[in-house]
């Protein structure tokens, strides 16, 4: 799908600090002007000039030809007990542009809370709000729907509608904001929403620069993280693009290429003997790892010599390996493995010395996967959906 040329009057939101400055040349703006715009954008989630309370009239009227105005609104919202916020979302005034979700993830009660990071403060719901917060997770969207035909995902079986722009990706983020708690502040962002991320490389990398940006959001690169079946290429770019500050997770879901490519077609393409190199290549700061996703399906990839082969396959890659129990979907033959085979995958690979951790799924009855919401519609937000485990906050052995 081709990507148009990015405009910032078509997309606001998505503008970077420096085209901000710019475009406000252009109109005879100086670049103090342009900054107060991009901040009142990204601290304080204020996109339309008519709230922007200190910018001259003047300055109002050259915007408003401008498409100023959040792109995401809440289409319904759901709360679950354990304080998990499931969000689906529309595009404003777009109702054939489709739904994705997004969710806010809380700690979990025994997690710890610590930061012992030498990084920039969470995102609160306030710009200039620094106490210690409750340090919430947020799951995010990159797709309409999805190319990449994973047998077992709701959003493969649909397949792509369309990319999302820089701005609907970050605006997820600050329409989740508004959503927190007192006290609580976002601490990680997780692509693992509906979409394949790096199937949407460009507005995705524009996404991490804003979020990441410290006159914007401000998140601490380490603690996004894109999670991707495994575009090879585009891996590559990542690491290049941001130095391999950005935290990567990989769906690998089988550890030979026959069963993956039955379960994921985009083996086809990229094939463990591509893949496997790429994540050894990955520039990974020092003391950190690349995220290992495995969905276990009942009889299909969950059987101990999966688990030793998956352990042979991986030697030697700093990893931290999630196991997810499949979230049955309708229409697709897969299960949810038996618990016993769940905690033997995890022995197995544990005894080879890896770190290996259970997803716990999180909210009320919980009934389908990050990515079926948007698909099955409102209705399945109120059955609840599981969330997924921040890599960043997942060290502490809850399986
Ligand atoms: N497209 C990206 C990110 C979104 S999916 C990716 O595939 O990595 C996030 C995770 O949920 C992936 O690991 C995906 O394989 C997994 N997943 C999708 N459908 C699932 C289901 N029905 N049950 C369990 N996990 C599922
Ligand atoms: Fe797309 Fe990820 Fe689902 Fe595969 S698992 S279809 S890549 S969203």
């Amino acid at each position: 799908m081709p990507q148009p040329t990015f405009r910032l009057q078509d997309d606001p939101v998505g503008g970077l600090p420096e085209e901000w400055d710019a475009a406000f040349a252009e109109i005879g703006e100086r670049p103090f002007r342009a900054r107060q715009v991009f901040r009142w954008i990204h601290t304080r989630s204020v996109a339309d000039p008519a709230h922007m309370t200190d910018i001259a009239k003047t300055l109002r009227e050259k915007l408003s030809t401008w498409q100023m105005a959040m792109p995401v609104e809440i289409a319904h919202a759901h709360r679950a007990a354990d304080d998990t916020r499931k969000i689906l979302v529309r595009f404003a005034r777009r109702p054939e542009a489709g739904t994705v979700e997004t969710v806010l993830i809380p700690p979990m009660p025994d997690e710890d809370d610590d930061d012992d990071d030498d990084e920039a403060p969470p995102v609160g719901p306030k710009s200039g709000l620094r106490a210690p917060a409750r340090r919430v997770t947020q799951c995010i969207s990159s797709q309409v729907g999805c190319a990449m035909g994973c047998v077992f995902c709701a959003s493969g079986v649909a397949g792509l509608k369309r990319h999302l722009t820089a701005g609907e990706i970050v605006a997820q983020v600050l329409l989740g904001r508004t959503q927190l708690d007192p006290g609580e502040a976002i601490r990680n962002v997780v692509l693992m929403g509906m979409g394949e991320p790096l199937h949407n490389y460009d507005n995705v990398a524009r996404a991490l620069r804003l979020l990441t940006h410290h006159d914007g959001l401000d998140l601490s690169t380490r603690r996004v993280t894109v999670s991707t079946s495994g575009l090879v290429p585009e891996i590559e770019r990542l690491g290049r693009d941001f130095k391999g500050e950005i935290s990567l997770a990989i769906s690998l879901h089988a550890p030979n290429d026959t069963l993956r490519s039955q379960l994921m077609p985009i083996n086809r393409k990229y094939p463990l003997s591509e893949l496997i190199p790429a994540l050894r290549r990955y520039p990974l700061a020092r003391r950190r790892r690349i995220t290992v996703e495995y969905t276990l399906l009942k009889g299909v990839n969950d059987q101990r010599e999966h688990a030793r082969a998956l352990a042979r396959l991986l030697a030697g890659i700093p990893t931290k390996l999630n196991l997810i129990p499949m979230n049955p979907i309708e229409g697709a033959p897969y299960e949810k493995p038996e618990h016993q085979d769940v905690l033997d995958f995890q022995g197995i690979l544990r005894a080879a010395g890896y770190s290996v951790f259970i997803r716990k799924t999180r909210g009320d009855d919980i009934d389908a996967a990050c990515g079926q919401l948007a698909l099955q519609g409102a209705r399945a937000v109120k059955r609840s959906l599981p969330v997924f485990e921040a890599p960043g906050s997942g060290d502490h052995g809850r399986a």
